[in-house]
C-alpha cells in the first residue's frame, strides 16, 4: 500500500503511447527500490471532448486536484477546436487553477545524440529554463479583444506575488544544482529596455537575488538570449522568464539538444505539481509506435525526485536518480537511439533499453 498517489492523464495522440512507458518504468523502479505509488488513470483531452462535449470527466479534475502529483501525457489535437478556434487544452487551466507557477524545462544533451550545434562544447549543454506559467502574456488567454475588426489587444500581466515566488524558486534550483557541480547562476531574461512590465519583472528579480548571495544573478534581453542559446548555450545555468518568452525559448532549447522527444518538463506550485514531456500530442506520428518516450521518462524521474524531497522518501529520490541514469546509459550504450533523431528504435525499444538498465544497474 502507498499513501502517495499519482493522477495519470495520458491524453491525446502520442500521450498514451509514451505514458505506457512511464508506467512500466515506475513498476520496475517499485520492484527495485521497494516503494509503491498508488496511481489512477483518467481520460481527458481533445478526443474525449469530441465524444462527450467535456474536456475531462469531473472526477478526473478532482482526482488531479487531490493527488500528490499529476503525471501528464499530452492533451489537444489541432483539428479539434472550440467554436472560437482555440484548442482544447485543459492543462492550461490546470496551471492557473492549481497555481503551477514554475515551469521547469531542463535542456540537456544526452550521449550519442546527433550534434545540432557544431561547437564541441555543445556536447555539455546542461541548463534549465524556468518558465512562469500562470501570467505573463498568457494571462490574456480568453481575454484578448478585437475592436471593430480594426485592431486586436492582448495584455501582459506581471504580479509581484508570483514573480517573487518564481525568482525564489529559480535561485533555489540554482543552489541545488551548484551543490551538484553546476555554475550557480540565474539569468533573468526580459525586455526591460522597452516594456514597463519587464522593467518591473527585472526589478523584483534584483530584489530577490539579494537573498541568494552565493548565486550569481545575471540579465539578458530576450533577443540576445535567443542568439546566445544558439551561439554558446553552455554559458547558461538557470534561466528565468515570463510565460511567452519561455514558450518560445524552451522549444529552441529542445531544438539545440535534438528534438522535442528529448525535452522533459515539470510544472510546480506550492501545493500541486504536474510532470509532462515538453512536446505536444504529435498527431502526425501517433499510432505508429515511433514516438520518442525519453521526454516522458525524464519527466517521470523529475516527478519521483520532487515527491521524494517533498515527502522525505529517500527510495523515491534514489529511484529518480536511477531512472535518469538508466536513460543516460541506454543512450551512451547505443541501446536507445530513437527514430526521432535518426536511429532505429521505436517507443517500446527505447523503453525496453531503459527498463533493462533499471533492472540491471551498472556494476
Ligand atoms: P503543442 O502546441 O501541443 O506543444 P506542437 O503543435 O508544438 O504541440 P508537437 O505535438 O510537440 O507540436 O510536435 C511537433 C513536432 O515534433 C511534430 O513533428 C512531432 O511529430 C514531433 N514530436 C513531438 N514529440 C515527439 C516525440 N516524443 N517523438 C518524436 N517526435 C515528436
Amino acid at each position: 500500500m502507498s499513501d502517495l498517489n499519482v493522477c495519470v492523464l495520458p491524453g491525446d495522440g502520442i500521450g498514451p503511447e509514451v505514458m505506457e512507458t512511464a508506467l512500466a518504468a515506475i513498476a520496475a523502479l517499485e520492484r527495485r527500490f521497494g516503494f509503491r505509488l498508488a496511481s489512477e488513470s483518467h481520460p481527458g483531452g481533445a478526443a474525449y471532448w469530441r465524444e462527450t462535449g467535456r474536456e475531462m470527466p469531473q472526477g478526473a479534475w478532482e482526482a488531479a486536484g487531490s493527488a500528490d502529483a499529476i503525471l501528464f501525457g499530452s492533451m489537444g489535437l489541432p483539428d479539434v477546436r472550440f467554436p472560437d478556434g482555440t484548442e482544447i487544452a485543459p492543462h492550461l487551466k490546470m496551471r492557473v487553477d492549481f497555481d503551477l507557477f514554475a515551469g521547469v524545462r531542463p535542456i540537456r544533451r544526452l550521449p550519442r545524440t546527433p550534434a545540432v550545434l557544431a561547437d564541441p562544447r555543445a556536447g555539455k549543454i546542461d541548463l534549465v529554463i524556468i518558465r512562469e506559467l500562470t501570467e505573463g502574456l498568457f494571462a490574456s488567454r480568453g481575454k484578448g479583444v478585437v475592436i471593430d475588426d480594426r485592431e486586436a489587444r492582448d495584455t501582459m500581466v506581471i504580479t509581484r506575488a508570483t514573480s517573487e515566488k518564481l525568482f525564489d524558486f529559480a535561485f533555489d534550483l540554482a543552489r541545488r544544482r551548484k551543490a551538484r557541480g553546476a555554475a550557480g547562476a540565474v539569468t533573468c531574461v526580459d525586455k526591460s529596455n522597452v516594456f514597463v512590465s519587464m522593467a518591473f519583472f527585472r526589478k523584483i528579480f534584483d530584489e530577490r537575488a539579494l537573498g541568494f548571495p552565493d548565486i550569481a544573478a545575471r540579465h539578458h534581453y530576450v533577443d540576445a538570449a535567443a542568439l546566445e542559446l544558439v551561439r554558446r548555450p553552455w554559458m547558461f545555468d538557470v534561466m528565468v522568464m515570463e510565460n511567452m518568452f519561455a514558450d518560445i525559448l524552451s522549444d529552441l532549447g529542445g531544438g539545440i539538444v535534438g528534438g522535442m522527444g528529448l525535452a522533459p518538463s515539470a510544472e510546480i506550485g506550492l501545493e500541486h505539481a504536474l510532470f509532462q514531456p515538453a512536446h505536444g500530442s504529435a498527431p502526425d506520428i501517433a499510432g505508429h509506435g515511433i514516438a520518442n518516450p525519453t521526454a516522458m521518462l525524464l519527466s517521470t524521474a523529475m516527478m519521483l525526485e520532487w515527491l521524494g524531497h517533498r515527502h522525505g522518501r529517500e527510495p523515491l529520490v534514489e529511484a529518480a536518480a536511477c531512472l535518469d541514469a538508466a536513460v543516460e546509459r541506454a543512450f551512451a550504450d547505443g541501446a536507445a537511439f530513437p527514430i526521432e533523431i535518426g536511429g532505429p528504435h521505436g517507443t517500446r525499444d527505447v523503453a525496453r533499453a531503459v527498463i533493462e538498465r533499471i533492472d540491471r544497474p551498472a556494476a
